[in-house]
């Protein structure tokens, strides 16, 4: 595997790949490299010749009183994983070499943008988008990984691709789940063992909306009164969100009758966890 940290080496490491007639497949993260991390590149090492994953903890995207600082960093555990997929090129950037003194070029998919995680968290899909942006410009990829998990991001992220007209494909793929139902997340490692255990509300409370789903509700008021009910049953659990909305537009859905997305936010102690289930 190729480790680089500036543009310009990149740009020559994917020129060089495209010139011999491989297709890239590349996998943005912000390292912390977990299971599903690499599920992503298994997806990218399946559909393209030459596979280019990026490492950046994107401050842009972190409000001021978020973790950016605690962000968990594990780049030497982070490459040897990368290296055992056999991926081809790992892109681990500074800060500077991604904004450059006096950046001040946004890339805002309005009004989408400020829905789910994007209303409690302000700013952060205009940094999402932004870096997302510059990397596809920087990797010129065929083909795009993203994660289920972070189901906004993957919309507002198809939705920017589509306005722009990037030329690229973008593939999302499952959440990988703990076997007790725990979505994957770097920022588990914040949890205590008690706090692990009551993170388990959240892929709990979404079954329990499937279940109801899949007996014939479709009234999303009721069901999300179900959800808070399951959720309010951890009382150390403080809700920020339970929302079913349209997968693409991330607009409230009043009655299902096509595909939603359940998605819900909590505060297990002072971390921030996000899950979510489809519907049809
Ligand atoms: P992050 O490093 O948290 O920015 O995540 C990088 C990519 O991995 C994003 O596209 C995430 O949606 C994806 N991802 C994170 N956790 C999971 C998971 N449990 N299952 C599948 N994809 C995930």
């Amino acid at each position: 595997m190729k480790i680089v940290s500036t543009i310009a080496e990149t740009r020559a490491a994917v020129r060089a790949a495209k010139a011999a007639g491989k297709t890239v497949g590349f996998v943005p993260t912000m390292g912390a490299l977990h299971a599903g991390h690499i599920s992503l590149v298994r997806a990218a090492k399946a559909r393209c010749d030459y596979v280019a994953v990026s490492i950046f903890v994107n401050p842009t995207q972190f409000g001021p009183s978020e973790d950016l600082a605690r962000y968990p960093r594990t780049f030497d555990a982070d490459c040897e994983k990368l290296i055992s997929e056999k991926v081809n090129l790992l892109f681990a950037p500074s800060v500077e070499e991604m904004y450059p003194a006096g950046a001040s070029t946004l890339v805002i998919a309005e009004g989408i943008s400020e829905r789910l995680d994007g209303h409690s968290r302000p700013g952060h899909f205009r940094g999402v988008t932004t870096v997302v942006a510059k990397l596809f410009h920087i990797l010129d990829p065929n083909v795009a990984f993203f994660g289920q998990k972070d189901a906004a991001q993957a919309a507002i992220i198809q939705r920017m691709v589509r306005d722009l007209a990037f030329p690229v494909d973008i593939v999302v793929c499952p959440i990988v789940r703990e076997s007790d139902g725990l979505a994957l997340s770097s920022r588990n490692v914040y949890l205590s063992a008690a706090e692990r255990k009551q993170a388990l509300v959240l892929s709990r409370t979404l079954r329990e909306v499937e279940t109801r789903w899949r007996a014939g509700e479709r009234d999303s008021a009721r069901l999300i009164e179900i959800a808070r009910r399951v959720l309010l049953s951890e009382p150390e659990v403080r809700l920020d969100y339970i929302e079913i909305v349209d997968p693409a537009s991330l607009e409230a859905i009043a009655n299902i009758s096509q595909p939603a997305l359940v998605a819900v936010a909590a505060f297990v102690g002072s971390t921030r966890l996000i899950d979510n289930l489809l519907l049809g």
